[in-house]
């Protein structure tokens, strides 16, 4: 890690102390768990899950895990128990510790819309691994051969993309991947759930991917401390401030984390 990423990370954690409660927002798939071509099957990587659990029994840090996933799917692979609030959907569904869920409603006109794509995806999904949303019709393409990958992109934007900008559909970009949905995105959620912070509490986001960039910038945009921090093997353009590797970084960072906190008991 560099000087400048050291000295980034020290700052963030000076501004930790008195009865300010810090926020840790957390993406699930590349960033807490490696990828797998089965997303059933991605566990977090070895550690992360005491760590986290660490940090929620010393009861001082808000955390929420924010994944483009149905939010469901998180607690069972992550193991915490209790479980932490879930924003699903990339945010248009959040699910709280005690079970309760809320959906964003979706514009009648956008339901039918994806709908009618869902019908067509089930005959015929390119030879990719289409997956049904709530608030989204979505294209899957990891673990696909280059040429078989570029071929079941080529279709899925085919049919994407004219429907993309219309009555509430975005389209949504991923690492091998890309959707068609309604709803807030991952800045959005990060909005929303700062809107019952403190204005001075510190908050990090951690995200490995490009649907994590608009988290990244709402999180930039937080008046006292706050890190944006890109958590992945390979380096690509971002708006996050910091740079961390998997997983011997990351699990550095929750160590700071709680050692930090417990300093300042
Ligand atoms: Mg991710």
């Amino acid at each position: 890690m560099t000087v400048a990423a050291t000295e980034k990370i020290r700052t963030f954690f000076d501004g930790f102390g008195g009865k300010v409660t810090p926020f840790l927002l957390l993406d699930y798939d590349g960033t807490l768990a490696p990828f797998r071509v089965d997303r059933f099957q991605a566990r977090p990587w070895a550690g992360v899950r005491e760590l986290l659990t660490r940090i929620q029994q010393q009861g001082r840090t808000r955390m929420a895990i924010i994944s483009g996933r149905p939010a469901h799917e998180i607690g069972p692979l992550l193991g915490i128990d209790p479980p932490l609030e879930v924003w699903g959907l990339h945010g248009a569904e959040r699910l709280f510790p005690d079970g309760r869920s809320e959906l964003q409603p979706e514009p009648e006109a956008a339901r039918e819309k994806l709908k009618m794509l869902r019908a067509l995806l089930k005959c015929d999904s390119f030879g990719g691994l289409f997956e049904d949303k709530a608030n989204a019709a979505v294209m899957h393409w990891r673990g696909a051969s280059v040429c078989m990958a570029r071929h079941i992109e080529k279709r899925t934007r085919a049919m994407f993309e004219p429907l993309a900008g219309t009555g509430g559909l975005e389209l949504l970009e991923f690492e091998a991947g890309v959707e068609l949905r309604i709803g807030r995105d991952k800045g959005g959620a990060v909005e929303a759930i700062l809107g019952e912070a403190d204005a001075d509490a510190p908050v990090a986001y951690l995200g490995d991917d490009c649907t994590d960039e608009a988290a990244f910038r709402a999180v930039n945009q937080v008046g006292g401390q706050s890190l944006s921090v890109l958590v992945r093997n390979q380096w690509h353009d971002t708006a996050a401030g910091l740079w961390l590797r998997p997983p011997v970084e990351l699990r550095g960072f929750f160590e700071d984390w709680i050692r930090t906190l417990e300093r300042c008991r």
